[in-house]
């Protein structure tokens, strides 16, 4: 693996960049900037991105894969961060997420809740857990019903060994954020008033940081506008 030499100046500058953007849409909002986490999505980006990351004062890492988010975690396990877990879990790696990940945001039927569980005391581990919302009526990219979220949500917070943190989403393609992360907002209310410690909302990426802020967004998962472009096929 080779490591450009300016990769620390070129990840310094685009985190000073999203830290304008944020503190810049917190005003915009009324919001204080410590209402707000910032979440690095360093998937497909080497662990050596993650510790730079790190040194310059990043400490929520996000990852969407199981195999990859493990070598990570290993090889980052001397760095004091926290793992956040973004993408569509299957059951079967559930063992594999729950040994290195704080929080779950991709939480999103009762089967996935049971395994957690089970393998959250199974490890000795409490992991926080987000309802993912499905914004977009049946668009496949994962996530519950809005509707289906208060019953998800008294799950995760009757399970030992989870705990319910709030609500996640992604911005529908094609259509505005800003009215979809206001139906989130709604559902997170909602859920709140059952479980006042459910007070999470994952919403905002690196193009709808000022919406999701416009709308209660407490933790914000950004991966392009830090650390650069993907390469398409590994999404
Ligand atoms: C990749 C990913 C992100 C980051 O998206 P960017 O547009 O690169 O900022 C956020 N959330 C989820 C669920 C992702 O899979």
């Amino acid at each position: 693996m080779t490591l450009r030499p300016d990769r620390r100046e070129e990840l310094a500058a685009a985190l000073a960049e999203v830290e304008r953007r944020v503190e810049e849409a917190c005003r915009a909002a009324g919001r204080s900037r410590a209402e707000v986490t910032l979440i690095a999505v360093t998937k497909t980006y080497p662990a050596s991105d993650v510790r730079l990351l790190a040194g310059l004062g990043v400490s929520h890492v996000g990852e969407n894969r199981d195999q990859e988010a493990a070598d990570k975690a290993a090889a980052c396990a001397d760095l004091d961060l926290t793992w956040h877990f973004i993408g569509q879990l299957q059951t079967n790696k559930v063992r594999s997420v729950v040994a290195y990940a704080h929080m779950v945001h991709s939480v999103d039927r009762p089967r996935l809740v049971e395994a957690l569980g089970r393998e959250a005391v199974r490890a000795g581990r409490e992991v926080d857990c987000l309802i993912q919302v499905s914004l977009d009526e049946g668009a496949g990219r994962g996530g519950a019903r809005p509707e289906e979220a208060p019953a998800l949500g008294a799950l995760v917070a009757k399970t030992e060994g989870l705990r319910l943190r709030g609500v996640m989403a992604v911005a529908p393609l094609g259509e505005d954020p800003a009215p979809a992360f206001a139906r989130l907002r709604a559902v997170a209310g909602r859920l709140r008033e059952e479980h006042p410690g459910a007070d999470v909302i994952s919403a905002g990426m690196s193009g709808d940081i000022p919406q999701a802020i416009a709308n209660g967004a407490t933790h914000l998962r950004v991966g392009t506008a830090l650390l650069g472009r993907r390469k398409p096929f590994v999404r």
